[in-house]
């Protein structure tokens, strides 16, 4: 069990996954089944973002150790794929069961290396929980179908099979504000299926992604058909993403890295789910009060460092004064500060670069003419929420993705000019519409240009249960519990010529 949460604390049978140097944890990849060392020796800190103390040392994974993994994947394919589904499904159940038993070391690993909030950490390790747990129901439903022949001609006398097969090697690259969830809602469905899977975690966060390679190796994984190497993702990512047997890359993380992946990538499969700026719309009738609860933690949760954060909100002018001074009240009352603290709502930031992106935001939009109302200081990498009102359209955090507790309000003439600004942005992720009139609602609903529109609530992707991914610049594809199998399989058709049966001859 963790002592304190600003420690990597692993279990005893953990012991082979790392070395110990001078009381630091220095951890190995994990390739062909085997943990092995660096081997050109070089490790990166692992820092933690709440006192910016090392407290690990994680592999400086190279291009030839990505390759090596691609190879292992490669030559394990038949290890995985002949496994029976049922056989398949049981590792992952054992997996889930390890989870629930470390659930201590994962939580408090994700409180020191990704400075989550302690809620938010126990509410991840749950939600991959549940994740794993319903992606086995759905691995069930991977039937495929009986396509009769005999309603076309040139088929008559045929029927087909469709079959979903594994596409063979998954690439998966995953972001760091979600170090266990994002890992888990790619690998568990690509191993479901059949597939083998090479892994980058990001580098602000690696240690959650070899904790869970160890924890699948534990639980039965056969050698080869998971490998983890933690290093720079133009290094380490760039082979993944490149190599041709690598069959289907599943990324997420920015829309800077992930645009660029489909001109390396080749003829793959692409699952790219990328940045967003969802905007709140409020409406002249919609409920202030749960507007602005809505707003707030749509906004605060997990520090503002999700893809699916409120990053503005566009409120009709009649009702604006009301809603800010709602917001208001709320924003001043968010506890903020360690992580580890009971109550805190946000954290530090992830690094300095995130902590320079969200500070020069709100100072661009203040000598713009924006509103200060609350934060708007740094205590560490701890930034405050952060409320700004009056914001014009010239300032930068109207349209850049913040990652941070910082809202925006920006003031509309009416529902038409909120939905031309929310669709002026390149990112299509998200959206919220706050009010209570159907036809509005129904309205935005259809032209708002995103993946999902929350409708008198903030956007949350949850474990999955409903389908998210982006338009425009915010990705390709969807995640969720059965779309995430099929963005990681693909169709093969049987067909059968039965003309030696003797039907269809009329008789
Ligand atoms: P990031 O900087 O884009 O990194 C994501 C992953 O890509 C990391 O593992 C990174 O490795 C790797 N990478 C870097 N360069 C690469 C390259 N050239 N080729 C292949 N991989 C490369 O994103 P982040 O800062 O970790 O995460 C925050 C971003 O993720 C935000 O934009 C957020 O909106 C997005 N996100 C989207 C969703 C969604 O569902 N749409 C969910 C969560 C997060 P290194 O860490 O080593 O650089």
């Amino acid at each position: 069990m963790a002592r304190t949460l600003d420690e990597i604390i692993l279990p005893d049978e953990f012991r082979d996954i790392y070395d110990e140097e001078d009381g630091l944890k220095k951890f190995r990849l994990f390739i062909g089944g085997k943990w092995v060392k660096p081997r050109n020796g070089r490790y990166f800190s692992v820092k933690s973002p709440s006192t910016r103390r090392v407290l690990a040392e994680a592999p400086l994974g190279s291009r030839d150790e990505a390759l090596e993994a691609i190879s292992e994947a490669d030559s394990s394919r038949s290890r995985i794929r002949n496994l029976a589904a049922i056989d398949r499904i049981e590792i992952l159940e054992a997996a889930s069961r390890l989870i629930a038993k470390y659930e201590d070391y994962l939580v408090s690993i994700l409180v020191s290396e990704a400075g989550k909030p302690l809620v938010y950490a126990k509410a991840e390790v749950n939600a991959a929980m549940e994740r794993m747990r319903l992606t086995l129901e759905e691995a069930r439903k991977i039937y495929g179908e009986y396509i009769p022949g005999d309603w076309v001609k040139d088929t008559k006398n045929k029927f087909a099979i469709v079959l979903r097969e594994p596409v063979g090697i998954v690439a998966a690259i995953t972001p760091f504000n979600y170090p266990l969830f994002s890992p888990i809602a790619k690998i568990a469905p690509a191993l479901v299926s059949g597939n083998s899977v090479v892994h980058k975690p990001a580098s602000d966060t690696p240690v959650t992604g070899l904790f869970l390679a160890k924890i699948l190796q534990a639980a039965g994984l056969p050698d080869g058909v998971l490998n983890v190497v933690t290093g720079p993702g133009g290094e380490v990512g760039d082979v993944f993403v490149s190599d041709p047997r690598v069959k289907a890359v599943s990324f997420t993380g920015s829309t800077e890295i992930g645009s660029k992946i489909p001109a390396k990538a080749g003829l793959k499969k692409l699952h790219l789910e990328l940045g967003g700026k969802a905007a709140a719309i409020v409406l002249k009738d919609a409920d202030l009060d749960l507007a602005a609860e809505k707003i707030t933690l749509g906004v605060v949760k997990n520090s503002g460092q999700r893809c699916d954060a409120i990053s503005r909100a566009l409120v009709v002018k009649e009702v604006a004064d009301e809603l800010v001074g709602k917001l208001e009240e709320r924003f001043r009352n968010i506890r903020f500060g360690y992580p580890w603290e009971e109550g805190v709502q946000v954290g530090p930031l992830i690094n300095e670069k995130a902590l320079n992106h969200v500070a020069s935001l709100v100072e661009d939009a203040v000598s713009k003419r924006a509103l200060l109302l609350v934060g708007g200081k740094n205590h560490g990498l701890i930034y405050e929420p952060t409320l700004l009102d009056h914001v014009p359209l010239e300032a930068r955090i109207a349209w850049e993705e913040t990652f941070g507790p910082v809202l925006p309000v920006i003031r509309v003439r009416d529902e038409y000019e909120a939905v031309e600004v929310s669709n002026r942005s390149n990112l299509g992720l998200d959206s919220a519409v706050f009010t209570n009139s159907l036809y509005s609602m129904w309205r935005i609903a259809k032209t708002l240009q995103v993946g999902t529109v929350s409708v008198n609530d903030a956007p949350a992707h949850g474990v999955g249960n409903f389908p998210f991914g982006g338009v425009k610049d915010s990705g390709i594809g969807r995640e969720g519990l059965g779309y995430s199998i099929d963005e990681l399989t693909v169709i093969k058709t049987v067909s059968v010529n039965i003309a030696p049966s003797g039907l269809w001859k009329g008789r």
